[in-house]
């Protein structure tokens, strides 16, 4: 057992606490509160470690990225989310199929893969050292399941399926569900479900068949999923109307199935008419979206991942966070992939988000990247807050000795730099 101590500790679901104290066993919260209470209650400590002018608090959450992508090379600037879309098709393809043709020979493919392994372990370690403590992860290969399983981070994979094409579509989910349930056996078998699940997700409502919607849906009963939502106004039109950029888009790729018939209401209500929104969903972007939408999505629990430097980089707009917020729901941030924003580090995100949403308070940010997260990826009963029973994934920042309770936060948005405590 030991005893760290720090100027400030932000618990996130209680008040500040100056001058305190956080009791932790064997990886686990046992208490906290203020440094004399905790001393007198607990004498015989292994150890005490003081971090003096710090600010001790739980570490941050980042509900959505693709680390498969970490090898992608996107232009700095691009047009539209059309002119991106189009980019990392192709990106993915040569990823995918590890170097096309040049990619058969054995020396050539095994250089790829190891600069994309490389590539890999430094967006891990850019999480790891801006703080993140766990992760919602898309993947469409399982590629990094054991990578994951091994890093010390709590890990989300979804094993993101994309055809809109109904037969092709569950060719892919026969394949995706042996991976998913392969997966979920080792973490069972290695006592790690505290800190690693696998599950299924859908791509988007404009990729993905009804009939796959289901089929994933009914496979991931318990489990969480995530789906990007309403991400782009052109989302929107394909699915009421069935028309613009997405049928082109569909068509020219051979992808498009010319028996469907479009839904004909807003991405949200079709995801609900189907049956696929609840409390285990996770809908991330939710920019293009009305109030009816928010009201449904309210209603039905689902939980909003915002990735605002990804929605600035596509020029996609901004979603309406603070209506979320208002209307009871559960939103969290993430970086995306760095196919569409520069880097992992949760920090910087949370400084563009500080810039970027200025009608969400600057606890409710720090709650987004938190707790609210946590809960999104289904963590919030081992991780996202200074509570009892609760894993010591906690950080700190070195801080200056006349920073002022009411300077904490901002003293947070500008960080660049935190540590993890073990
Ligand atoms: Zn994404």
């Amino acid at each position: 057992m030991k005893i760290l101590y720090a100027k400030y500790i932000l618990p996130i679901t209680s008040e500040i606490i100056e001058d305190g104290a956080i009791v932790v066993d064997a990886g686990k919260i046992v208490d906290f509160g203020v440094r004399e209470e905790i001393d007198s209650k607990f004498k015989e400590v292994e150890r005490r470690l003081d971090l003096k002018n710090a600010l001790i608090m739980p570490g941050f959450v980042n509900a959505h990225t693709h680390l498969e992508l970490s090898d992608i090379k996107i232009k700095r600037e691009v047009k539209d989310f059309r002119e991106w879309l189009y980019q990392i098709v192709e990106q993915r393809g040569k990823l995918f199929n590890v170097g096309g043709i040049l990619g058969k020979i054995k020396f050539v493919r095994a250089l790829l893969e190891k600069r994309w392994g490389k590539n890999v372990r430094k967006r891990i370690k850019e999480m790891l050292n801006s703080g993140t403590i766990a992760v919602g992860d898309v993947s469409n290969t399982g590629r990094l399941i054991t990578t994951l399983l091994k890093a010390p981070i709590k890990v989300q994979i979804f094993i993101e399926l994309i055809s809109f094409e109904e037969e092709r579509g569950r060719e892919f989910f026969n394949i995706a569900k042996e991976i998913v349930s392969n997966a979920n056996d080792v973490a069972r078998k290695y006592n790690l479900e505290r800190k690693f699940k696998v599950s299924l997700a859908p791509h988007a409502p404009y990729s993905v068949s009804e009939s796959l919607f289901r089929l994933i849906k009914n496979f991931n009963i318990g489990s969480k999923t995530s789906v990007h939502l309403a991400e782009v106004i052109d989302e929107v039109e394909f699915i009421k109307s069935g028309t613009g950029f997405f049928r082109t888009f569909l068509i020219q790729r051979n992808r498009f199935d010319y028996s469907w018939s479009p839904p004909g209401v807003s991405p949200v209500k079709y995801l609900d008419k189907i049956g696929f929104l609840d409390e285990n969903t996770l809908a991330v972007h939710c920019v293009n979206v009305d109030d009816e939408d928010i009201e449904i999505l309210s209603e039905r629990d689902v939980s909003v991942c915002t990735c605002p430097r990804s929605n600035f980089f596509l020029k996609v707009g901004k979603a309406p966070i603070r209506k979320f917020l208002d209307n009871g729901i559960n939103v969290c941030i993430g970086t995306d992939s760095i196919a569409s924003n520069r880097d992992l580090n949760i920090l910087n995100e949370l400084k563009f988000a500080r810039e970027f949403y200025t009608d969400v308070s600057d606890g409710e940010l720090l709650k987004i990247a938190t707790l609210n997260g946590a809960k999104a990826l289904g963590f919030d009963n081992v991780c996202g807050s200074i509570e009892k029973g609760k894993d010591a994934d906690l950080i700190y920042f070195v801080i200056p000795s006349d920073l002022k309770r009411n300077e904490i936060y901002r003293f947070i948005f500008s960080s660049s730099t935190c540590f993890k405590l073990g």
